[in-house]
């Protein structure tokens, strides 16, 4: 496992959602942070079939594009109901022509769950790898998730993507009611974060 010992880190993302999560997880490390965005760097295309090679993609392009050490994040839901479906095309079902539509896709996912009559509780997980790259090529991958259950109507306007539809199992409200500081605390997002921080910021 190599550690991260530099001061700048670049986030391997143009997802505004995910550059502010990640962005105040790594908070307490005193990294300067910078997005692909900001460094106007290609997205690259998603063309692996898993969460983990995506993000490795992700990565070791924003590694190779800026000469940083740079943290992709992929990262989707899957629904039991519909055979894990979104799961890594998760965006994809936000894509219209005038860009991604989150209240549509929450909607296709609900109404296709009614399609076959899915079961109550409709079981679901959100899924995150996270990848720390190196300009030389190498990397450490991490993994997280988080069980739940879908709900409809969606519910809160906080947080971002599918949170509104998603609430996590022990819980009454869905991510998009919570305070962002407790969807910090149980997410798949933070549960990846804290193998990351136990393996690459050990010391820090
Ligand atoms: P990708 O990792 O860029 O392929 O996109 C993953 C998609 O999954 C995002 O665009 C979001 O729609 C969704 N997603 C991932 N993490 C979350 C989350 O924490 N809350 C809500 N939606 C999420």
């Amino acid at each position: 496992m190599r550690l991260f010992d530099g001061n700048e880190l670049v986030i391997a993302s143009h997802n505004a959602g995910k550059i502010l999560e990640i962005g105040a997880l790594l908070e307490p490390f005193g990294v300067k942070v910078m997005s692909a965005g900001d460094l106007n760097l290609d997205e690259p295309e998603e063309t692996e079939d898993t969460f983990v090679g995506n993000a490795r993609i992700k990565a070791h392009a924003a590694a190779v594009a800026s000469g940083r050490p740079a943290l992709s994040d992929d990262s989707g839901l899957s629904v039991d109901a519909l055979g894990g479906a979104p799961g890594v095309y998760t965006a994809d079902w936000a894509e219209t022509p005038a860009g991604r539509d989150f209240g549509m896709a929450m909607g296709t996912v609900w109404d296709k769950c009614e399609e076959i009559d899915a079961g109550f509780p409709r079981a679901a997980q959100f899924n995150c790898t996270l990848c720390l790259a190196w300009p030389d090529g190498h990397d450490e991958v991490f993994e997280g998730i988080v069980h739940g259950q879908l709900v409809w109507p969606m519910r809160g306007a906080h947080g971002f993507g599918f949170d509104p539809m998603f609430q996590p199992d022990g819980e009454t409200e869905t991510f998009g009611e919570m305070d962002p500081k407790r969807k910090h605390d149980m997410s798949h997002r933070a549960d990846a974060f804290a193998k990351l921080v136990a393996g690459c910021f050990a010391g820090r």
